[in-house]
């Protein structure tokens, strides 16, 4: 059987050259940086490349990178990190409720140490609006979070515009964009963020390896103490094999992006017109505002998981609310902030198209979408056809 992965949105595979640009790195290439000898060397300055390759691809210069394990810990050492390290300027923190929740379960737990919290809303779209940042904004603010696009929805927040508001405040912006590396321009100038956190494993890089850009003289408070690796901001021996293929990664994915958001957006206009075809669906997230590979329909009286499941027996990978959420029955925080209701958000299907799918895939999905929709309704005992 056919397999069509359509999840990327969660993780996607890593490419060939990016595995072999990693490899020497296992054995041969094996040395610990900061050994002097030159195993150590090697080692060293493979990851100097890499970290020179990332701060140039963000606009940003080599000591400004910290690497780290991913996009989790980038959110978390961004916005405990600046928290503890500001708390005597103030201890009030904004976010958002869209956010993923290595955002929102990091500000939530500083909340318990005692720290003020606020979280905004979006509107029906899934944006966040500026003018709600402003009104936000204390004297006592420190750090404001805004993801840059939405992993459910695929909603582009106006991060450039909120960074301008948050830096006339005097407070510190962190966004999330995990989702935007190798898919946006990443200009930390032009973004005007003080904090960026990215991970490999969403632009075909390896797993548990991501990189946080840190405005210089923003001060931060490491979450991991020990060695004096990432300039103190970041103890552990260094993913030198995760770290070459993060930048190896990053940079063909900027290279190509263009091309393939042309790409990508006409596969997902496709499967948003074929699947808005369907009575009682509707699309969640803006239309223009969204990224290239993000198709995010509810379908009203049917199960996200239940949908999964039939997708999975024809070979179809896909998503109902977030990854870190599915299996359990709790309906997608993001759809519920957007407005929709604890049923209708049951029923959402997300679809996140990569490299790999064709329209071929996408033909082949919209002809079984509509077949197990009717199925599934004809069983549920709301629906009256
Ligand atoms: C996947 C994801 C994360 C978490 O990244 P990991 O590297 O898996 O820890 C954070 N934020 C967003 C928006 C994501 O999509």
């Amino acid at each position: 059987m056919k397999r069509i992965y359509m999840d990327h949105a969660a993780t996607t595979p890593v490419r060939p050259e990016v595995l072999e640009a990693m490899l020497p790195y296992f054995n041969s290439e094996f040395g610990n940086p900061s050994s002097v000898y030159s195993w150590g060397r090697a080692a060293r300055k493979a990851l100097d490349n890499a970290r020179d390759q990332v701060s140039a691809l963000l606009g940003a210069s080599p000591s400004e990178i910290v690497f780290t394990s991913g996009g989790s810990e980038g959110a978390n050492l961004a916005i405990k990190g600046v928290a503890w390290a500001d708390q005597n300027r103030g201890k009030h923190i904004i976010t958002s409720a869209i956010e993923h929740h290595a955002v929102l379960d990091a500000v939530l737990w500083l909340e318990k140490q005692g720290f003020e919290v606020t979280i905004l809303p979006v509107d029906e779209y899934g944006l966040v609006s500026p003018a709600q940042v402003e009104a936000a904004l204390r004297p006592d603010t420190i750090l404001v979070s805004i993801m840059h696009a939405n992993n459910e929805v695929g909603t582009i927040q106006p991060i450039s515009e909120i960074g301008a508001i948050v830096r006339r405040h005097g407070a510190k912006f962190h966004t999330d964009a995990v989702q935007t590396a190798g898919v946006l321009d990443l200009n930390v100038e032009a973004l005007n963020v003080d904090l960026l956190s990215i991970s490999a494993h969403k632009f075909y890089g390896p797993k548990g390896v991501g990189a946080l850009y840190v405005r210089k003289g923003v001060r931060l408070s490491p979450l991991i103490h020990g060695g004096g690796q990432e300039k103190r901001r970041r103890a552990g021996t260094e993913n030198v094999a995760g770290i070459v293929g993060l930048a190896k990664a990053f940079a063909l994915a900027q290279e190509e992006r263009e091309q393939e958001n042309a790409r990508l957006i006409k596969l997902r206009d496709r499967l948003i017109s074929g699947l808005s075809r369907i009575p009682h669906t509707r699309v969640n997230g803006h239309l223009e505002q969204r990224l290239p590979n993000n198709v995010n329909v509810c379908f009203g009286f049917i199960e996200g998981e239940s949908m999964l499941l039939n997708l999975d027996l024809r070979g179809i990978a896909a998503s109902s609310g977030s990854a870190c959420t599915s299996g359990s029955l709790d309906p997608s925080h993001v759809l519920l902030a957007m407005g929709l209701s604890h049923e209708i958000a049951h029923g959402s299907l997300r679809l996140t198209l990569g490299r790999e799918n064709t329209e071929e895939d996408v033909e082949f999905v919209l002809q079984e979408i509509p077949g197990i929709v009717e199925r599934l309704r004809a069983m549920s005992p709301l629906y009256q056809g």
